[in-house]
């Protein structure tokens, strides 16, 4: 391939970002391939991103949320032509012409993309101290960029991305950039330093350093005092390498070229100290049944803390329901060095519903309510079916994404939500297989009795539509995925989601579920395939608004029958962690659950117990919850006799006391229940109204913890 020639394209990353889109084509020559630069999300991503035969390449947001530039390969062909389409009309560039200056290039009133030969930058060393540091915790840190030997003319200069997902924003004053010079002479080198945000919001901040007048020489340091005035807060998660992606220009070609990655540098961010409890038990079951109770010990943000205590850990078992003071059963145990612990053959000899909680000395202790009953048929399973891993915007692979559903968050069914453009198979991660991958890895962790996967991906609609999650119930490793309009190339294979409906209808294994984030107009419902809607993730709770738009009631009272589960939307790799770990300051909020009652612990009873709306949704607790009217259950939809009452039956069983529990009619609260302690319950006589009608339970702890049941429609 001596014959290729490499070109970066660049934006000016200090102007605005909805500028940026663009279509290119290449004319009289062939582009071999398309790579990104400098990543964002990811820095050590530096992979192919486009397959050779796609000669039209539509660029937009998409490939500024990863890199900080691209390159292309182009066979060299001294007729060959890059043709720009942009807003700001058509531009050609003869390939011939490029130097390593930048040829710029309008996209917009302020866009502007940078063009030029591609050289590779492996001018200067950096460092970072402290290089290890606590999650959650508070830290200043100074960064330093030694200069090369080329050195940095004036009109060149540095960039130094800090790290955004749940770090705090940087500050900055005219002492956190400090040039000291490699000989100690005095200065005769005006610099101009800055703090920029990121045109893409999510993305935190860069520090800018430019030569104003002079020049800085081999072994000059820059040195960067991040956080210096009130310190920096540390993202909520580990992390290996958290990485402070530099960019560098010594020539004043206005390009500034990302530094090889072995040359970035990182800092270790590591787990907390024991804090806090999880436990997870079989929450409804029938007397003498024997179970186990599972936990283990958390950092102060629901990290595992991945060590084990030398306190025993206590489990108390006490009767709340009907009301005695005898019936305490107390176990104890220990951790294991991991910090995981268990409680086997419990069990639980009459019914009633009892408080399950976990204690050591120095540990903030966890509860859960059982219920023992002697006809309950279904069991109660746990889930986090949406959420992201590298194979899209999140952090850590697919494989970890699993097994820290498994093993750490302790869920009973999860599911990779990966976004349909990132997992586009000729895009980035094709080299792993895009979506079939993700499909033989939801094979490869499903376990029935233990942990069940489904395939799944997010369609990503247009505004103001929403994003829609497909889920699979089959054993494929083959089933199609279908690129929404965000897609980076020419194809979209359903660009509306009345489109996507069309593409599944009347396919029986396919549950499609919106999920709100961004608010939607609810512009299409199929009754099979929209069974359920998201009503909160870390976006926030979508019941009535969300975004400032409409959220899952403006889809009931359109008239769509669709059950209620909790979302993630995790973009760190965590499913069941649900703290407030976020990788983006956008998603502020806990991770929720979604909760279904099925008749086993397969693949197959629990998505057709999601096809029932046998399930509800929280905030992230794992709260108990009842809910039936006369003799139907959560997510039914009935035609009922005018004139007959009906008794309405709501239970909760909360992880603190509850303070509320609700009947929600057409929207409105119109009846609450009382609340004793970690239990409420509500018991209403209704009359039911002519016409269509739905009702759902709504309970909320003292903690401001929530938990929605899938509703019932009641028709006359
Ligand atoms: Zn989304
Ligand atoms: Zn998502």
């Amino acid at each position: 391939m001596g014959n290729n020639l490499k070109i970066i394209i660049q934006p000016d990353l200090t102007t605005t970002f909805d500028q940026w889109g663009f279509m290119l084509r290449v004319e009289n020559g062939q582009l071999v391939n398309v790579e990104g630069l400098g990543g964002i999300t990811q820095p050590e991503d530096c992979v192919p991103i486009l397959h050779p035969d796609d000669h039209n390449v539509r660029w937009r947001e998409f490939l500024w949320m990863h890199y900080t530039a691209v390159l292309l390969t182009l066979t060299e062909a001294v007729k060959t032509e890059l043709v720009f389409q942009t807003c700001g009309g058509e531009r050609r560039i003869r390939v011939a012409e490029l130097t390593q200056q930048s040829t710029p290039i309008q996209t917009g009133d302020d866009g502007r993309l940078n063009i030029a030969l591609y050289t590779p930058c492996t001018q200067g060393r950096t460092n970072i101290t402290p290089e290890k540091v606590v999650a959650g915790g508070r830290e200043s840190f100074t960064i330093q960029y030694v200069i090369g030997e080329t050195g940095i003319v004036t009109g060149g200069g540095i960039y130094i991305f800090t790290p955004y997902s749940s770090w705090s924003s940087p500050d900055f004053d005219e002492h956190t950039v400090k040039l000291t010079r490699a000989d100690g002479l005095p200065h005769n080198v005006v610099i101009e330093t800055n703090l920029i945000p990121h045109s893409h919001s999510v993305f935190g901040f860069f520090y800018m350093i430019r030569v104003r007048t002079g020049s800085l020489q081999a072994g000059d340091v820059i040195s960067i005092h991040y956080g210096a005035r009130e310190g920096i807060c540390v993202q909520t998660y580990p992390k290996d390498r958290v990485y402070f992606t530099v960019l560098v220009d010594t020539c004043a070609s206005g390009i500034y070229y990302p530094l090889p990655y072995e040359n970035t540098p990182y800092v270790k961010v590591c787990r907390g100290t024991p804090n806090r409890l999880r436990i997870v038990a079989p929450m409804v079951g029938r007397p003498g049944d024997m179970f186990v109770v599972r936990g283990l010990v958390l950092d102060g943000n629901y990290n595992p803390s991945n060590q084990g205590i030398n306190n025993p850990i206590h489990l108390k078992i006490k009767l709340l329901r009907p009301i005695s003071d005898q019936n305490v059963i107390e176990l104890k145990t220990f951790t294991d060095n991991d910090g995981r612990f268990t409680f086997e053959h419990v069990q639980i000899a009459q019914a009633g519903y009892f408080a399950l909680t976990v204690q050591s000395s120095g540990l903030t202790s966890a509860s859960l309510v059982v219920k023992s009953g002697d006809s309950e048929k279904a069991g109660l399973y746990w889930g986090s079916l949406h959420g992201h891993s590298e194979m899209s915007d999140g952090e850590f692979g697919p494989e970890e994404y699993y097994r820290y559903g498994r093993d750490d968050g302790l869920v009973d069914f999860c599911s990779l939500t990966d976004h349909d453009w990132e997992l586009f198979e000729h895009y980035r991660n094709r080299v792993k297989g895009g979506f079939s991958y993700i499909q033989q890895l939801a094979e490869k962790y499903n376990v029935p009795g233990h942990f069940v996967t489904f395939s799944a991906y997010e369609w990503m609609g247009i505004n103001k539509v929403g994003h829609i999650n497909v889920y699979y119930n089959n054993k494929r490793t083959d089933n199609p995925m279908y690129v929404g309009e965000v897609a980076i190339l020419e194809r979209t294979d359903a660009d509306t989601p009345e489109k996507l409906v069309d593409i599944y209808k009347n396919r029986d294994d396919v549950l499609l579920i919106p999920h709100t984030s961004h608010g939607t107009t609810w512009p299409v419902y199929d009754s099979e395939l929209m069974r359920l809607v998201e009503i909160y993730s870390c976006w926030g709770c979508s019941e009535n608004h969300l975004s400032g738009a409409s959220g899952a009631r403006a889809g009931l009272e359109k008239g769509f029958e669709m059950g209620f589960i909790g979302g993630a939307d995790s973009h760190h790799g965590s499913p069941g962690h649900t703290g407030k770990p976020s990788k983006y300051h956008c998603l502020p909020e806990r991770e929720g659950f979604a909760v279904v009652y099925a008749d086993d612990f397969t693949r197959n009873d629990i998505f057709k117990a999601m096809q029932a709306r046998r399930c509800y949704a929280t905030t992230g607790e794992r709260i108990l919850l009842e809910f039936s009217i006369g003799s139907y259950a959560m997510g039914q939809s009935v035609t009922v006799e005018p004139s007959r009452k009906l008794t309405v039956r709501g239970v909760s069983g909360g992880t603190k006391p509850m303070t509320r529990i609700e009947l929600i009619r057409d929207g409105k609260s119109v009846a609450e229940g009382r609340v004793d302690a970690l239990m409420g319950f509500l018991d209403e006589t209704i009359l039911p109204l002519p016409g269509k009608h739905y009702y759902y339970l709504r309970a909320t702890q003292q903690d401001g913890e929530r938990a929605w049941s899938s509703p019932i429609w009641l028709s006359v």
